[in-house]
């Protein structure tokens, strides 16, 4: 079955759908899934590094992937950079759900912040001039 913009408003639910990313997978019954497979430890420091360092060694191993392919010649290896930013995004869940916000509402406050950034889509002077952070304390 494919999914259409309507399966996912009838959810009420703010999907990768909305981003363009089709694939059946709605945001919070992904993070209903990575709570249950994220380990947490007593403390919330201590769930916040775990959650943090994942994020951190996950993007080294995106970034040994593209690594192997620029050093060394190799193709790009899709599947593999496919899974790293699967690997990514279950601990970026999981910093959000222990920080009180979800997937949904990363990618609104992001969108909202890029669309000041990049009033026309993306552009070198746009990217200097960062007007999403003009009148905040340097
Ligand atoms: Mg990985």
């Amino acid at each position: 079955m494919k999914l259409t913009r309507e399966h996912f408003s009838t959810l009420g639910d703010f999907s990768l759908y909305e981003m363009g990313y089709a694939h059946g997978a709605s945001c919070s019954a992904y993070a209903t899934f990575v709570e249950s497979r994220f380990k947490t430890f007593p403390s919330d420091l201590e769930s916040l590094l775990h959650a943090g360092i994942g994020i951190s060694g996950e993007a080294g191993e995106l970034l040994d992937c593209l690594k192997k392919s620029w050093v060394y010649g190799k193709p790009i290896d899709d599947l593999n950079l496919h899974e790293e930013l699967g690997d990514l995004l279950f601990y970026i869940t999981a910093l959000a759900d222990l920080i009180g916000t979800d997937l949904g509402q990363l990618m609104r406050d992001n969108m909202a912040k890029l669309e000041k950034r990049y009033p026309s889509g993306y552009t070198d002077a746009d990217a200097l001039r960062r007007a999403d952070k003009m009148g905040e304390p340097k």
